[in-house]
């Protein structure tokens, strides 16, 4: 997800759920490490983190964010502890909380290499590209790099 398709994401959210426009930024901040997003008072942006972007959940952290938003704006209790809070989380189908990420696994490199047709081949040990041939085409095999994931 991009800057500008979070920004139009949670405007749409806003929309449709809440009946009221998102007039302010949306933005990634890489430094949320545990938390999903976060409603800054002073300046009334959010702030997302770029881990959970990809979880089916990303949508119920963003209304989770947009119930302090808009509470907050139109003066209600926009705390977690405040009845208006827990009312319109609930009713927007808000995320309670951040939902926990997977440590990350340890990472194996893998080996990539490209036979003269393209053929891509991805082994966990490095092989001889002398004595061996694409398995699809038997074409010459090319070295590509180290790959981690
Ligand atoms: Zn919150
Ligand atoms: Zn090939």
């Amino acid at each position: 997800m991009t800057p500008e398709t979070l920004q139009e994401r949670v405007q749409t959210l806003s929309q449709t759920f809440f009946g009221r426009p998102f007039r302010h930024q949306a933005t990634f901040n890489s430094r949320l490490k545990t938390t999903g997003g976060r409603y800054l008072l002073q300046t009334h942006h959010l702030e997302f983190n770029p881990k959970m972007a990809d979880l089916p959940t990303f949508d119920g952290i963003i209304k989770h964010e947009l119930v302090h938003y808009h509470l907050h704006l139109s003066g209600s209790g926009y705390r977690h502890s405040d009845q208006a809070f827990k009312q319109l989380l609930n009713q927007v189908g808000g995320a309670r909380f951040a939902p926990r990420l997977m440590p990350p696994k340890p990472s194996r490199p893998r080996w990539t290499y490209r036979c003269l047709n393209g053929h891509v081949i991805v082994r966990q040990r490095r092989i001889q590209v002398e004595k061996y041939r694409c398995g699809q085409c038997q074409a010459h095999l090319e070295f590509i790099g180290e790959v981690r994931n």
